[in-house]
């Protein structure tokens, strides 16, 4: 007697979504815009209801994955009267403000409603290699933990339906910047006849080293005090002059290590050369 669930929104991660909920056992009703999409889902058992209002009524627990929170706006537009004493968790991606605008008026109406961030592949929902976190209605988090847990690793953040925008955010402009940086060694490698593949594995020992150093760092980011762990920030900056002269001979593109120089230049001119590398958090703080 598993829980039924709908899905809204059959793009590559709704259709998994709604995939892990039915080989989970959940009688599981989907809708898409496009018809067409839920075929597939159809014939594994899954139901295609006419309309979002339809699907909402069919479950206790929607989890709606479009592709942005425009589209989730207009989508929930007509649920005012189906949403009452049931639980809505959005997992398309968006914005905390976005969030926090649309679970005050999910709960307005009776709802209740949880924002979550999808950290993973289409591929990888249903296993515990697909990290999911959630925020907003504790209780629903709480009384929907079994289906959610079907989905991945599920992580909830907090009360403020904002939360789960924000550690997406996060997490992209961390994998954003990490993938910046390896692409740009690969081109100035590449510039000098060295391949791609011949770099990589180097590039995950060193992206091992610094996960390493990410707890004291972080420490140090709360206490707002950066006494130099390994090296301090003058050091850096030397060595970053090396990898913009590097870029220039090598006709490569010089704005990323540019740009990095220019922070830590900033920091220095404040007095923090003789810091620790995670000084370079107040650049950020104080733009
Ligand atoms: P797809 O482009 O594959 O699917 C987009 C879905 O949104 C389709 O079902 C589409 O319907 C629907 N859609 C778009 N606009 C509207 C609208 N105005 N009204 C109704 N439905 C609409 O994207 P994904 O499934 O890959 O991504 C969905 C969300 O999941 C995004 O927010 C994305 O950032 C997030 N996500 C995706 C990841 C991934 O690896 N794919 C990873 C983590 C998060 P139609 O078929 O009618 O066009």
């Amino acid at each position: 007697d598993r829980t039924p669930v709908s899905v809204i929104g059959l793009g590559m991660m709704g259709q998994a979504l709604a995939g892990a909920f039915v080989r989970a056992g959940h009688p599981t009703t989907v809708w898409n815009r496009t018809a067409g999409k839920a075929d597939q889902l159809v014939a594994l058992g899954a139901r295609e209801a006419g309309s979002v209002a339809e699907a909402v009524a069919a479950a206790p627990l929607t989890v709606v994955c479009v592709l942005d929170e425009t589209a989730v706006g207009a989508l929930v537009e007509p649920l005012e009267a189906v949403v009452r004493g049931r639980v809505l968790v959005n997992l398309t991606s968006g914005t905390s403000q976005g969030a926090r605008e649309l679970g005050e008026r999910v709960e307005r109406w009776g709802g209740r409603y949880l924002d979550g961030a999808i950290m993973a592949v289409p591929q990888a929902v249903g296993t515990d290699e697909a990290v999911l976190v959630y925020s907003g209605a504790r209780d629903a988090f709480d009384r929907h933990a079994e289906e959610l847990r079907g989905l991945g690793g599920s992580t909830y953040l907090g009360a403020d339906h904002g939360l789960s925008s924000l550690f997406e955010a996060a997490v992209l402009s961390l994998m954003w910047n990490l993938l910046n940086g390896f692409l740009h060694g690969a081109a100035l490698l590449g510039a000098a006849g060295v391949p791609a593949t011949t770099f990589a594995p180097l590039a995950r020992t060193a992206i091992g080293t610094v996960t390493g150093w990410l707890p004291d760092y972080a420490r140090q980011v709360d206490e707002r005090s950066y006494p130099p762990l390994d090296s301090t920030l003058d050091t850096h900056l030397a060595a970053m002059g090396n990898l913009v002269k590097e870029s220039e001979a090598l006709g490569v593109g010089g704005e990323l290590p540019r740009f990095v120089q220019a922070l830590a230049e900033r920091a220095a001119a404040s007095g923090r050369g003789g810091d620790g590398y995670a000084a370079l958090v107040e650049q950020f703080r104080e733009p």
